[in-house]
């Protein structure tokens, strides 16, 4: 079977990747997308950035317009690199980019030399994250395309331009593409003429063309540039599941108490059902208070008149316990709403079904439960209270044999036998 690009390159690891970062550009806080402005205006281009290569002896490098077919050429690229970096960023086109104005400039240059393109920028420091962040990017590429070289230029310095590394920055990957089928088509950001050897050539069309290295991004291109723009999943549970959760709990909670209040019994004595119905409520209403904070605090008011109402046998019970049922609701939503607030009209409503739906079952299922877990307790009790007076007859049968005769030892175990047996 013929392996595909991605099987003979194989993945980069986590720190390989973090290692072919340089800088990054910012996502707008609730984004979804980064998007990335860019211009073929060279008019605006500050003197910085363009003097920025003199560093590297370059200053005989010129600023042109591109050519209509290098323009062509290039927005074929950054199609190429927005379905490489898992279309989590967009390239996004504006007439003219001004000073200080964040973005891309693509320029042409016919001065190259010893170099093919070559792309300079300014960058910032983001406080928080301590990541490098672009302000201004120059990407110089050949003025008109006359070699399918050429394309690989604009991939390559486009890929600088979203925050790509050389591969040779890590010297044991840029090894393993020396040896690797195919090495040369794993990514555009390695040197063609360093990488290649005897047998790494690329006979993939699709990011070769008909060369032998890659022309547009490849599988590691791809694996960067996703991981390094795509928005990890959210931690938190689906809206729908945390709705459900939440509604079971809450419409368990109340009735589980009050049945295993009410049904547990400790030596023939159990607690009366008002004051077991009472207990539970304040119990669940201040757990509630607790998880939700500010928004359950109407439905812990409601709570305590209900307390009040029972007590007394109050005429309007039932109709405080409906207000609270709706205002436990209400809390509900509203507390996720803030949690979630991006959420769109119709998946509320549907959260809000599921929530009343798992809230009901809730009530019906608490019950039973409560009634399983007072039995488990009384048989519970019940061992305890024979574990209790068994040791009670030991001490008992010890103090006997030692002050006592034995007919005060008989007495004591038929005691203990009856109160087990209870
Ligand atoms: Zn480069």
């Amino acid at each position: 079977m013929k392996e595909t690009l991605e099987a003979l390159c194989g993945h980069l690891t986590a720190e390989e990747r973090l290692a072919l970062v340089n800088t990054r550009w910012f996502r707008q806080p609730g984004a979804m997308v980064t998007t990335i402005p860019y211009t073929f205006d060279i008019s605006q281009v500050s003197a910085d950035l363009i003097a920025s290569g003199r560093d590297l002896n370059l200053q005989h490098l010129n600023i042109l317009s591109l050519s209509e077919n290098a323009i062509t050429q290039l927005q074929l690229v950054l199609q190429k690199w927005t379905k490489a970096c898992g279309s989590w960023v967009r390239f996004e086109h504006v007439p003219t980019l001004l000073p200080g104005q964040p973005g891309i400039t693509f320029a042409g240059c016919d001065t190259f030399d010893k170099i093919a393109g070559l792309t300079t920028w300014s960058h910032r420091v983001d406080p928080l994250t301590g990541h490098r962040l672009f302000e201004s990017v120059l990407v110089r590429v050949p003025t008109k395309v006359s070699h399918v070289q050429d394309i690989l230029v604009m991939s390559h310095e486009t890929g600088h331009a979203l925050g790509l590394e050389h591969i040779q920055a890590i010297p044991s990957l840029e090894q393993r593409l020396r040896v690797s089928k195919q090495g040369l088509g794993c990514s555009v950001m390695g040197y063609v003429g360093r990488l290649r050897t005897e047998n790494n050539s690329c006979s993939t069309e699709a990011v070769c063309l008909q060369q032998s290295y890659a022309v547009y991004p490849g599988p590691f291109d791809k694996e960067v540039c996703t991981s390094l723009y795509e928005i990890s999943p959210d931690p938190r549970p689906p809206v729908w599941a945390a709705m459900a959760a939440t509604g079971f709990a809450s419409g368990v909670l109340e009735r589980f108490l009050f049945a295993c209040l009410a049904g547990i019994q400790y030596r023939d004595q159990r607690m009366p059902p008002a004051q077991a119905a009472n207990l539970s409520l304040i119990l669940s209403s201040m757990l509630l208070l607790g998880v939700q904070s500010s928004f359950a605090v109407p439905g812990f008011l409601l709570a305590l008149l209900e307390c009040y109402a029972r007590s007394r046998d109050n005429e309007y019970l039932e109709l405080i316990q409906l207000l609270r049922i709706f205002t436990l609701i209400a809390s509900v939503l509203l507390f996720f709403y803030t949690l979630y607030a991006d959420e769109e009209a119709l998946t509320k409503g549907l959260n809000m079904l599921v929530f009343l739906a798992s809230s009901l079952l809730g009530l019906a299922v608490g019950r039973p439960l409560g009634y399983v877990a007072a039995l488990a307790s009384n048989l519970i009790i019940d061992k305890g209270c024979c574990v209790y007076d068994n040791s009670l007859r030991g001490l008992s049968s010890l103090r006997h044999r030692f002050f006592a005769g034995e007919g005060d030892i008989e007495a004591d175990e038929a005691i203990s036998a009856l109160r087990c047996s209870v």
